[in-house]
Order: C-alpha cells, then structure tokens, then sequence
C-alpha cells in the first residue's frame, strides 16, 4: 500500500508498518532478543546477507525496522539504521567512514557533545576534527579540505547557535573532493528541512529531540540518501574485502546501500549501540504527530520570539524565522515553512538577571534539554557551563547573558504570560 508519492504527514503516519489481515492495528513492540529458525541454512543465509530477516536485535528488530523505513521514508534516503542516542548515530557514521589518519571538516557551530566527540575522543584514537566558524567563505572552506579529509559535518539548524548553514555551498566543496556531506537534521527535522534535496550525503538524527518530541525515549538514527559514490581509494573500507564479513566488499556487493549496510554489518555488530524495541516504539508514536507538532512549535515561537524582540530587558533575540536574522534569507531558501521551537535571547542585566528569570518561570521548567512539547529553559552560564568564568564563557561562544528557550506546543498566550510574570520580577 505504501506510496513514495505521499506528502510527508502521511509518511509520519502510515509508513513503515502495514499490518496485514488480522494482525494489531498499532506496531507491535517486539521486545525479544532473539529469533526462533527451522533450520540452521535460514539463519546462514540471514548472516549471509542473502535474505532479509531477524536474528538478533543487536542487528535488527521488527520494530526498530518498521521505524528505520520510516525514518528513510521521511528524508527520502534507501535506508537508515536507530541507533541508542543521537552520540552514537554521529559515532557509528564516523567510523563507517574513516579510521586512523582521517580528518574531519566539521561547523565550529554544532552541539557541544558532538564537538567533544571530534575534538577530545576521536583524536584519541587517531581522527582529527578542524572546525569553521559559521561564515566561512566557500574558498576558505576549500583550502581547508585535506588529502585525508572523509566528511564534512553541519548541522541543519545549529545547537544553540542557530546558525542555518548554505547547504549547496557545502554539497559543492564536499562533492569536488569527493568526500560525503552528513547533516544533522535534529532542531529542523525531515517536516521543515529535506538535506537529501541540497546535496547532503548522511543524515544523523537525534530522535530524542523533536522526532520523539515527548521527552521519553533518547534515541538516534542515520539515514543514507544511496548517491554517494563510495568506490573510491579514498574510503580503502568500502573498496576492499571485508573479512570479518566473509570477504564483503561494500561498494560492490551492496549497490546504492553500501552505506547503510556497512554501518549495520560491521558498526552496529562492534558497537552494539541499538535503539531498543521500546525506545523504537516511543519514537514511532511521536512521528505520526511530528508534522503538527513542528507546525505549532514553530509558530509559537515566532510570536515568542517577536515579542521578546519587543521587550525592553531583552539585549538581543537569534531566531532565523525573523525577519531580523542573519540566517532569515538561508531559512527561507532551505526550511520555508519553518525552523524549530528553540530561541536564543539575552537579558540587559547579565548573568544575575538571568538565574533571578530562570527561577522565577512557573509554566517554562528548568531543564537540560529542549524540543519537547513542553516550554523548557536553560541558562547555560549557570547550568552546563557555571564553572567558566564570563571571559571563558566567551571563548567557548557561550553568552554569560545568554538564554535557551524551548518553546513547546501549549497555549501560545500562557507560555508568553508565564515569561512576563518572570520579566516583571527583574
Ligand atoms: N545532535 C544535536 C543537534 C543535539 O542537540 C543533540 C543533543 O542535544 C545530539 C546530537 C546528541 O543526541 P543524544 O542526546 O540523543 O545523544
């Protein structure tokens, strides 16, 4: 029944599990580790690659499958692997790539995990990460691009710069080197931005965020969009002989997949860091509502962020859906209908006046985390980041007068009476 033609709020609902007659209406979490054969040749031929099935969760699940090709479905890519966190997706992507010796041209303008992940761990073993600030010119990018270089890294709409990034200049520096572009399409989703259409190669995913949306299950997940031509001397491990895979050679033996394939085959098997049957049917109940969800996430905080930008104790706000926005133009090319719910503002009176807002909020809670339904704040300066001093604080990008809003899908007008009660008190 499934038809790639379907818009994409009717992806979000129907694709992935189709019952057949008689079976449950709703995907069924498989929560089993293993799976019960006939005959030891099924499952020879299941390691084999040479039928599709179950065996183990490690590898694959039921219901984290029918969630994948959703997923897939969603950023029109040929397949995608869950993974147990958004860390673990930017992880098992990397090491499906590269190894040892490699380099990473990665935004300067990214989550903060995933820039330790670059700069402190994966040095550590031999990768290493030179990051750009969020201007970079497309020569100064070039000139940057290594003989060993294997991806360059962006993220749609960066965590918490919100920095929207020029896709096609990147695909075009990324494709003349022939080297993959991987998005991180966490704050925009596959609803208000599709980088497979821009020239990205890998999309990664932090499902927890607004792909879940309601704070219950951390998840992650990669996505291949099938166009990169990996057989190439550049990436020995998709060219060569897999022998812990009877001899695999990816680019050869796996068509447009070799991707995808690979990352399951060889990082999942190693890593073992798979989405669990629960957590995947978490995430599947979020996606059916991910469109209405983004559309009202969105449109509060356009309003929100509006009348921030009216407030007199409100220094500056970042939203690239206003129009005053260094990122507006690049919004409206790459996400027209929308960027996310997350809003970036800082207050006249500093670091001081911030913890006295923070806890005076009653409807918008502290949190450490964003993009569920529900209005959350953080206050980096006093939160994540408290032991750095104010010039410390400046060097990591981190505004000492800086706020994080999440704004979430409640009663526009309560969460806007809820931060004036707040302003009122400073
Ligand atoms: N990517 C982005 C843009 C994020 O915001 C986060 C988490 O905040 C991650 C990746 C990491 O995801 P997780 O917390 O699911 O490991």
């Amino acid at each position: 029944m499934y038809n790639p033609d379907w818009k994409i709020a009717t992806k979000c609902v129907q694709a992935g599990y189709e019952p057949k007659n008689g079976e449950p209406r709703v995907l069924p979490i498989y929560q089993s580790t293993t799976f019960k054969y006939d005959s030891a040749q099924e499952v020879g031929d299941l390691f084999d690659l040479k039928k599709e099935g179950f065996f183990y969760t490690r590898l694959a699940n039921p219901t984290v499958d029918a969630v994948e090709q959703k997923i897939a479905a969603l950023e029109g890519g040929v397949g995608a692997m869950c993974t147990a966190s958004g860390m673990s997706a930017a992880l098992l992507t990397v090491l499906t790539i590269m190894g040892a010796g490699d380099h990473i041209l990665s935004a300067a303008a990214i989550y903060g995990g995933t820039t330790n992940l670059f700069t402190v761990t994966l040095p550590k073993v031999g990768i290493e990460t030179t990051l750009f600030e969020p201007d970079v010119t497309e020569e100064e990018l070039r000139a940057m691009v290594r003989p060993n270089t294997k991806m360059i890294f962006i993220e749609s709409i960066a965590n918490p710069a919100l920095v929207i990034p020029d896709f096609e200049m990147f695909a075009r520096v990324a494709h003349e080197n022939h080297i993959p572009l991987v998005v991180d399409n966490t704050f925009a989703t596959p609803v208000n931005c599709r980088p497979f259409e821009w020239g990205a190669d890998l999309i990664i995913h932090s499902t927890t965020k607004y792909m879940d949306g309601h704070a219950a299950a951390l998840g992650g997940c990669i996505v291949d969009s099938g166009k990169f031509d990996w057989n190439n001397e550049k990436f020995p491990g998709f060219i060569y002989p897999d022998e812990s895979y009877h001899g695999m050679v990816y680019a050869k033996d796996c068509g447009e997949k070799a991707f995808i394939i690979k990352a399951r085959a060889q990082m999942m098997r190693d890593l073992g860091a798979m989405a669990s049957p629960m957590n995947a049917f978490l995430l599947n109940n979020g996606l059916e509502t991910l469109p209405l969800r983004m559309e009202r996430h969105c449109s509060n905080a356009l309003a929100v962020a509006k009348w921030l930008e009216s407030n007199e104790k409100v220094a500056w706000v970042e939203y690239p859906g206003l129009e005053s926005n260094k990122y507006y133009p690049l919004a409206q090319k790459y996400m027209p209908n929308g960027t996310c719910g997350v809003i970036s503002f800082g207050l006249k009176g500093g670091r001081e006046a911030c913890v006295k807002w923070m806890d005076s909020v009653r409807l918008a809670a502290i949190v450490v985390h964003v993009a569920d339904t529900r209005t959350g704040v953080l206050h980096p300066a006093s939160m994540t980041h408290r032991q750095l001093t104010d010039e410390q604080l400046r060097e990591a990008g981190v505004k000492p007068e800086g706020i994080r809003l999440s704004v979430g899908i409640e009663d526009v007008d309560d969460i806007i009476a809820d931060l004036a009660q707040a302003f009122d008190k400073i």
